[in-house]
């Protein structure tokens, strides 16, 4: 699945967050952005606070066309926090980019948030009840009104506390109260969120390659449940744990196919990741061919782990026909990076035509020989036979499809925008169903248990729902994997001391 061009998955957020000492937050937020892009594309935005107001722009589109060095000019103070989003399809609007920003009683706020409540409607009825009134659909203005409702009678602290009491889901924040910039992690660690220090200062971000653009220094990952409060003037931060949880429930497909390679999430290099699931989808399914070829860019680091250990295989055999040498891996299928993302060409037929206009193959590494294509994942089957086409048109003599993600059978309520069950080709087919229909010679999967295998996490601890078809969350009308129940809401919130 080729990132941002195919109807595959979509994250919806980045978040970042930035305390520095003797410069303005705008242009580190910025920059951060720029390297957070991947997470969404259709808005961006920066809210800043000088120590005695709140400053906010909020673009449409990328972070490059969102800005200008004016609009940078105007966000004053060295605290910040910033956003990039994709939202679901039907509400690509200004009224739910982020980050919200909104001034209360309790003083002013601004949220940036990357994931997705599901007892969003509950809490936004409950708040409607005492007098709330919502200026968009998002979940992110439900949090953040329970914040300000908190903010009236308790500390930052108890406040964040009694909020993450009441909102069920997956969320990584970074949150500015006033001039003090924050970040949590739902009590799960579903979607990501890390530390670092920077020259003068300190970051949260989605993802470590943020922290890399600003020659900052990765800390550590934001524990799940965890509050990290950075300091106003750049000098340090300050952690609470507020919720533990026997589980944690990571998001796998962060490590597969969301989060840049260049990024360490979970302390994992991403890439490495990558690598070790293609080495696993050799060690599960690996067969014999002349060549072995990634489909770019996403295919890439699983292609070269999977040829690695072919290449090893070789070594070891006992089979003198198959020992020695290393087994080709080259690239097949040339990119055209100039030609529009398909989740902007609604039709099928716009999206089929642009798999044409976006990959050309390689004749010459093709013609006349059996090929293992490899990829991360198949979400609608369209993109895969397509490219199983080409590469059949080019010559090849056999094309064996191996994915180095188990079938997606089910959607996302966590954040990612990934299709509906009748979308998702492996929703009610066999992997022989799936390889009839996207026309390979022969078709393979990775396991769950290589998946756990290759993060070095027990399965317990991993969100497997669009895997599993179980959710680790209380979601309406699913299974669950676990011992979870959505919080009770109504009343008056706890008292202060909780
Ligand atoms: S359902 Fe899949 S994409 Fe969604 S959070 Fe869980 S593992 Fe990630």
């Amino acid at each position: 699945m080729t990132a941002g061009w195919t109807a595959g998955p979509t994250e919806k957020c980045g978040v970042v967050g930035v305390a520095l000492a003797d410069r303005d937050a705008a242009r580190p937020l910025y920059y951060a952005l720029y390297a957070l892009q991947h997470r969404g594309q259709e808005s961006a935005g920066i809210v800043t606070h000088d120590g005695f107001q709140q400053y906010d722009h909020v673009g449409m589109g990328l972070v490059g066309d969102a800005f200008t060095e004016a609009d940078l000019d105007g966000l004053n103070g060295r605290v910040g926090i910033g956003h990039v989003r994709y939202p679901t399809a039907g509400s690509v609007d200004s009224s739910c980019a982020q980050p919200f920003s909104v001034s209360f009683k309790s003083g002013s706020l601004g949220l940036s948030h990357n994931g997705n409540l599901v007892n969003a409607e509950e809490v936004r009825e409950d708040l409607e009840g005492l007098g709330h009134a919502f200026t968009s659909d998002g979940d992110t203005e439900v949090i953040a009104h329970d914040l300000a409702r908190n903010l009236l009678d308790g500390d930052l602290i108890r406040a964040v506390r009694r909020t993450m009491g009441r909102i069920h889901g997956s969320y990584a924040l970074t949150v500015m109260h006033d001039d003090t910039v924050v970040g949590l992690r739902d009590p799960a660690g579903n979607r990501p969120l890390c530390l670092g220090e920077l020259d003068g200062g300190y970051v949260l971000a989605s993802e470590s390659a943020a922290i890399d653009v600003l020659d900052g220094d990765l800390i550590r990952d934001v524990r799940p449940g965890e509050l990290v409060v950075l300091e106003g003037d750049g000098s340090g931060y300050e952690t609470y744990q507020l919720v533990e949880r026997e589980n944690t429930a990571h998001c796998f497909f962060e490590h597969v196919y969301f989060a840049r390679p260049d990024s360490v999430i979970d302390d994992e290099l991403v890439y490495e990741v990558r690598r070790e699931l293609g080495r696993e989808l050799w060690a599960e399914s690996g067969i014999e061919t002349d060549v072995v070829m990634p489909v770019p860019d996403s295919g890439r680091a699983f292609a070269s782990g999977y040829a690695e250990a072919a290449s090893e295989a070789r070594d070891t055999s006992e089979d003198t026909s198959e020992s020695g040498g290393d087994v080709e891996f080259a690239e097949g299928l040339m990119k055209n990076r100039y030609v529009g993302r398909t989740f902007i060409m609604p039709t099928q037929d716009a999206r089929e035509r642009a798999v044409k206009l976006k990959l050309n193959p390689i004749r010459s590494t093709v013609e006349g020989r059996s090929v293992t294509l490899v990829d991360d994942s198949i979400v609608r089957g369209t993109t895969s036979n397509q490219l199983v086409s080409l590469l059949y048109e080019a010559g090849a003599t056999a094309v064996h499809m191996r994915i180095g993600a188990p079938p997606i059978v089910a959607p996302c309520y966590m954040g990612i925008d990934m299709a509906t069950r009748e979308e998702l080709i492996a929703s009610d087919r066999t992997t022989e169903e799936i390889r009839e229909v996207i026309g390979a010679d022969s078709l393979a999967y990775l396991s769950i248990d290589a998946v756990a295998r290759a993060l070095d996490t027990a399965r317990a601890d991993l969100c497997l729902g669009c895997v599993t078809g179980e959710y680790p969350f209380d979601i309406d009308g699913e299974a669950t994997d676990r011992d979870v129940s959505r919080p009770a809401i109504g009343g008056r919130p706890a008292s202060a001391d909780d």
